[in-house]
């Protein structure tokens, strides 16, 4: 696309992953054949078929919950937490030693641009696990009883926007409170969970602590409803998460849900314009958009909308889109022919329903699914891109006047995930900030994550929270419950 600067290419290179031409499942510490029909993982930048991957049939995912169950009464469960511990450091290590290569590899198979896989996914990735580490001989002191007790085995399911990153969110807890996992990544985005399987053989953790059973939404089905799951714990979409909470209804099993969201992002009259704009574009391009928290309703109060919006369309401009490999690209592809056609259906209502959309000059690729940054004006909040998740890169814009009319506007959503605010007036921040229906505020920034903090959802955005302290109660009983 065109840009203020020219830029000379500056690709990373593939080199350093090894990509097997195909892959079985990782079930008691070894890679095993599905027996599955397997399905193909394809690069969305390119469209070539990548790797091989196998799937998981019921029986597969009734082998991996054994193999978890054996594991944690024979060897996780009763060791010590301080050699948990000991474990995890040693898996948040080993994905910093090899973090080039996964980066490479989940840009890949996912379209990220490499510079967000480089510095920001991976790097979270291992974070979680060092953090978690901490946490593994300290549970006690966790607030959530004197002697919290794990659960047993913990069925996961992940989607395909931060594959590594959504594993690490749901491992690391899962493994410093002692329970065993059988993750399901997603369908398009599988390589680098299958990349964690090989760190687990390599930091010797023992066999069936974790296993990684891939394959589509039937697989997903059988790991969540498997009878010997003690606890499920799922992030995708709203229309799943609610069909497994019908699954899960009624049995003993615990539950997390972390599901879509349509986040406010709203820029006050007295907000520094320049830096609200940057906020903006992170909190919508970042990712392509492909974010559940992401900004992606932009509310400006009336006076400045004007000079935000002008200031946001020369900043889009600059924007790089293309070649994700390449170390100077903002937003890469889109990552899968279905999340193209859902987004470009929904970006067409914006304008059969009276938005106007605004799109930045220049030529996309011609291989690959690719979607222009855009901009939504004259929205209004009846539209559907005013409501639905468009989980794409896409904006809509509204106004406001008074802040008890940015608050009303912000929280009128099925969501509930996330909301950013920008102004200069401390006061107002904290008083906006607490009528905000949201489990993440971000104040003059936006979609910055450290484990440390959790995240979570109100009302369709799900239920429970993952990092921080809070998100080990997810994984632990306090000793009078189960
Ligand atoms: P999705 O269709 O719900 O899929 C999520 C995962 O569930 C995938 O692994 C999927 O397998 C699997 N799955 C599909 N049907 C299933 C079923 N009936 N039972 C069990 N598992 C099933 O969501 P997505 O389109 O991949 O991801 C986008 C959504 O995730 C967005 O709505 C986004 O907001 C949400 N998200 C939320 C968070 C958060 O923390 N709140 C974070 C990231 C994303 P396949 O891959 O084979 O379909
Ligand atoms: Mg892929």
């Amino acid at each position: 696309m065109t840009s203020l600067f020219e830029y000379a290419p500056a690709p990373e290179s593939r080199s350093i992953v090894d990509i097997r031409p195909s892959y079985g499942l990782f079930v008691d510490g070894e890679f095993v054949d599905g027996t599955g029909t397997p399905l193909k993982t394809v690069n969305p930048a390119t469209e070539e078929v990548l790797s091989e991957v196998a799937t998981g049939s019921e029986e597969d995912v009734d082998r991996a919950v054994r193999a978890a169950r054996r594991a944690f009464v024979k060897t996780w469960g009763p060791m010590r937490p301080a050699d948990r511990g000991k474990y995890l450091f040693r898996i948040a290590r080993l994905l910093q030693e090899r973090a080039r290569e996964f980066a490479v590899l989940e840009t890949l198979d996912n379209g990220k641009p490499i510079r967000e896989s480089r510095d920001v996914d991976v790097p979270l990735a291992a974070a979680h696990f060092f953090y978690h580490a901490g946490w593994a001989d300290k549970l006690e002191h966790a607030g959530l009883g004197p002697a919290p007790r794990p659960l047993g085995v913990a069925g996961q399911v992940i989607p395909w926007n931060f594959p590594l990153l959504m594993l690490a969110w749901k491992v690391a807890p899962a493994l410093a409170t002692g329970n065993t996992v059988v993750l399901k990544p997603a369908e398009t985005t599988p390589l680098t969970a299958l990349l964690f399987a090989e760190i687990c053989q390599q930091a010797d953790l023992p066999p069936g602590v974790v296993n990684i059973v891939t394959g589509a939404g039937e697989t997903g089905r059988a790991v969540i409803s498997h009878p010997d799951v003690d606890k499920v714990a799922f992030t995708g979409s709203t229309e799943v998460g609610r069909s497994i909470a019908r699954a899960v209804a009624g049995t003993e099993k615990r539950l997390t849900l972390e599901l879509g969201g349509k986040a406010a992002n709203i820029v006050f009259d007295d907000a520094p314009i320049d830096q609200a704009v940057e906020g903006i574009v992170r909190g919508i391009f970042f990712n392509q958009g492909h974010v559940c928290c992401a900004g992606s309703r932009l509310l400006v109060q009336e006076s400045v909308h004007d000079e935000v919006v002008a200031s946001l369309q020369r900043r889009i401009g600059t924007l790089r889109v293309g070649d994700p490999m390449d170390k100077n690209t903002d937003l890469g592809a889109i990552n899968s022919a279905e999340q193209l056609a859902r987004i470009r259906e929904l970006a067409a209502f914006g304008e059969t329903e009276g938005a106007t959309c605004w799109q930045p000059e220049g030529e996309l690729p011609d291989r690959g699914f690719w979607f222009k940054p855009t901009v939504f004006t004259d929205v209004s909040p009846a539209h559907r891109i005013a409501r639905d998740e468009v989980f794409g890169p896409v904006l809509s814009v509204m106004t406001f006047r008074t802040p008890d009319e940015a608050v009303a506007k912000a929280n009128n959503t099925t969501y509930g995930l996330s909301a950013g605010i920008w102004s200069e007036k401390g006061s107002r921040i904290l008083k906006v900030t607490d009528q905000l229906r949201a489990g993440v505020v971000w104040a003059n920034t936006f979609n910055e994550f450290d484990p440390t903090s959790p995240f979570g959802g109100y009302k369709q955005s799900g239920y429970g929270r993952e990092g921080g302290r809070q998100g080990l109660a997810a994984y632990l009983s306090s000793g009078d419950q189960k």
